[in-house]
């Protein structure tokens, strides 16, 4: 029975974290067209026929309905459930690995962590569909930062300010030496989410970032698919390795240092 009780706890929490970033993809599609998140049903992009409350269920509605719009038949783009469902695993493990807090749920450290794991999924995908990032996301990092003074303390406010510079300011003065080595978004990311994680963590996730980036343009030139003078967006790969730094930054950091 406990174990029944538990699974569904897990199964709750799953629901929730896809909830979530349902939502998020609105954003996704919205932000970049200057339309209002808040308001405004849900839309069909092909036909614009508002969708009901049982084509809004995360994950289920688009296995329901065969990956198909319900009105005009044109096949949903399998980016939105994929986005649901990493926003199930997100807050699963963040429960797993932060704890579920007194409610059964997030405790406050697993909420920092899936609130900024949210903020990267959104910069992500903003940054591979239209090459930019928007500052407000950042603003939420360092927000989070600050809460997170009190909430880990185990990173202290130098360890964080240094964070905030280790990797922005070598990106910056590269970007100042060579025109369009990096866009301003990654560097303000990368400031915003060292004052977060500490420097080791930033460290860890910069390496995984470049490591993540360049097999991604290894593979784009050996099908020829990318040109000399083109550019990927670089956040999404950015995004990857402050994501398994925010968990295992720090351990690995530590490994590393271990065998230097
Ligand atoms: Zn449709």
């Amino acid at each position: 029975m406990i174990v029944v009780m538990e699974g569904i706890l897990w199964l709750l929490r799953f629901a929730v974290g896809a909830c979530v970033f349902s939502f998020l993809n609105v954003v996704v599609y919205r932000l970049p067209k200057g339309e209002p998140m808040t308001w405004g049903r849900s839309h069909c992009p092909d036909c614009g026929r508002t969708l009901t409350a049982r084509e809004l269920i995360p994950c289920l509605s688009y296995l329901i309905q065969g990956k198909k719009c319900l009105g005009c038949g044109k096949k949903i783009s399998a980016r939105y459930f994929w986005v649901e469902a990493a926003g199930g695993m997100c807050f699963v493990f963040c429960g797993a690995s932060f704890g579920c807090g007194i409610f059964g749920l997030l405790s406050l450290k697993g909420l920092i962590a899936f609130v900024y794991l949210g903020l990267l999924t959104v910069i992500s995908l903003i940054d591979w569909d239209t090459k930019m990032i928007n500052d407000r996301f950042q603003i939420g990092i360092v927000l989070l930062g600050l809460a997170a003074l009190c909430i880990f303390p185990e990173h202290t406010l130098m360890d964080r300010l240094i964070g905030a510079v280790i990797i922005a300011l070598p990106m910056l003065l590269l970007a100042l030496a060579v025109a369009g080595a990096f866009g301003g978004g990654d560097i303000k990311l990368m400031a915003a989410s060292g004052f977060l994680l500490g420097w080791r963590a930033v460290l860890v996730a910069m390496f995984l970032g470049l490591l993540a980036g360049s097999i991604y343009a290894i593979w784009l030139l050996s099908r020829k698919k990318l040109k000399g003078k083109d550019q990927i967006a670089f956040g999404p790969f950015l995004s990857f390795g402050l994501g398994v730094a925010l968990f295992y930054g720090d351990r690995i950091a530590d490994w590393y240092l271990s065998i230097l």
